[in-house]
């Protein structure tokens, strides 16, 4: 049996882990997927509705700044860009580094506030 207060401590990591807005691998792709129909509803009212790098409108999908297996808050989850899949494999293929840099630019460059 653990001592009791390693697991009071982990009851209380737990709480304060959800209480951030942290998620867990397994609750990642719930969340995405009630998230995904709010995020194309908030990006057709802000009037993106295109490639956010070639203008094009084949193949859209929201691009995330970090691959997703790596996005651990809600935060992360909800900032995305909107891009057609040729531009979308570009920035992963470009590397980690380029790839957050690139999408965050994308986002700042935004007339449009789209935070939440
Ligand atoms: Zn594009």
């Amino acid at each position: 049996m653990l001592p009791k207060s390693t697991l009071d401590t982990w009851i209380q990591d737990y709480y304060e882990y959800r209480r951030r807005g942290y998620i867990t691998p397994k609750d990642r792709a719930k969340k995405w997927k009630s998230l995904l129909p709010k995020l194309k509803k908030k990006f057709e009212a802000a009037g993106i509705t295109r490639c956010e790098v070639c203008r094009g409108a084949f193949a859209l999908g929201f691009a995330h700044r970090y691959k997703r297996r790596f996005i651990t808050t809600m935060e992360e989850l909800e900032t995305v860009a909107l891009l057609c899949v040729g531009c979308h494999e570009q920035v992963e293929h470009s590397g980690r580094e380029n790839m957050y840099e690139r999408i965050t630019e994308i986002i700042e460059r935004r007339s449009v506030d789209m935070q939440f």
